[in-house]
């Protein structure tokens, strides 16, 4: 059905009805003015916003809507996850150009409420409006941490251990195959294999891109542990989010290249890329695992978390970042993505 057909109030109240709030903190949600929310008045509110453009973020001939809704929900509760916060609601915002069908909408929605109903996030409002070129997302999350157990990018210090969860490299491993014109069964994407009735991606790669999974959990245990000191998530890749955190805890770092942990699929995947895995790992960006520093005193009690995760270097003083391959030393250039330079 063209979303002409039902207007704007009409697809507003189809999203409404598909995204049902179920937190008793949600007093009025989508349908009024304005949401109203009640929150704790002993913990900090956290915001974050983002935004997927079509062409500049995803690409619709190998995105399908239901992974383009969990990923625009997944962004925003990594950067939420990263700040050790605890994701609570969600603002949509959509530019829907004439192409995109109420369908695809309703997928999207599927796919979003998906990863939201997962972490009992409500869907309380947005805006919905008609975009010239390209379908445009953006949105806005908010959750709430303990006062005393935020954790931001400054606070590491030299002799501070650095640690990723998970492993890195995937997603844009993932994305370079689907831009070679793989497609695996069940991304909803045209192409070889597709099966609509399957959700999941059956490539563990094109899964952690379309589909990656916020560290909520961990972001949580690690930052009430009270074992770490700074805290920020990949999105751009490790050179250039290990920099950002550097350069607002005012420290240099070091990591060895034989340390950074990748996954077995990478290895496997080695005929369908162009590139080593840490090329991938430094430079790729939205594998959405969370990069940490720990105080050396506290790595026991770290370590006893059982949080799935790797030390890949130290925090050093001054503001350079250097990376160990084979015995070398060289400079690590932030080199992830950047809009603007890109
Ligand atoms: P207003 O004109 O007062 O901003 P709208 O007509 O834009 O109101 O929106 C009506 C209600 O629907 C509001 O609660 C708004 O937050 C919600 N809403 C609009 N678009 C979306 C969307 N894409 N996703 C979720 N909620 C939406
Ligand atoms: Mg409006």
């Amino acid at each position: 059905m063209k979303i002409s057909d039902l207007g704007e109030f009409g697809l507003i109240r189809k999203i409404k009805q598909q995204s049902k709030g179920r937190s008793p903190s949600t007093l009025i949600g989508i349908g009024d003015d304005a949401a109203a929310l009640s929150l704790s008045p002993s913990k900090k509110l956290l915001t974050t916003t983002d935004m997927l453009l079509e062409g500049v973020h995803f690409d619709l001939s190998y995105t399908d809507l239901y992974s383009l809704g969990w990923k625009s929900a997944a962004v925003n509760l990594s950067d939420i996850a990263a700040m050790g916060g605890v994701p609570r609601f969600c603002l949509t915002a959509l530019g829907i150009p004439s192409s995109i069908s109420v369908e695809q909408i309703k997928e999207f929605y599927k796919g979003f409420n998906a990863l939201c109903r997962k972490y009992s996030v409500d869907l309380v409002g947005g805006d919905t409006c008609r975009s010239e070129k390209g379908l445009v997302v953006s949105v806005t999350a908010l959750g709430e941490v303990e006062k005393k157990k935020m954790l931001t990018r400054a606070g590491a210090q030299p002799g501070d251990l650095i640690f990723v969860t998970g492993t890195l490299g995937d997603s844009a491993a993932g994305l370079e195959m689907l831009r070679a014109g793989y497609r695996g069964e069940g991304t909803g994407a045209r192409g070889k294999g597709h099966n609509s009735e399957l959700r999941i991606p059956n490539s563990p790669l094109i899964l952690k891109h379309l589909q990656p999974m916020p560290r909520i959990e961990w972001g949580r245990k690690i930052a009430l542990s009270g074992c770490a000191t700074a805290m920020i998530d990949i999105s751009d890749g490790l050179s250039s989010d290990l920099g950002h955190l550097c350069e607002e805890s005012r420290v240099g770092a070091e990591i060895y290249a034989d340390q950074i942990p990748f996954s077995k699929d990478i290895s496997k995947a080695a005929n369908h890329l162009n590139a080593a895995p840490l090329h991938y790992a430094l430079s790729g960006g939205e594998d959405y695992e969370l990069l940490f520093t720990v105080a050396p005193s506290k790595l026991k009690k770290f370590l006893s978390l059982e949080i799935v995760s790797t030390q890949i270097g130290t925090i050093i003083s001054g503001n350079k970042m250097f990376l160990y391959d084979n015995d070398k030393r060289a400079i690590l250039k932030p080199r992830g993505f950047n809009h603007f330079t890109c």
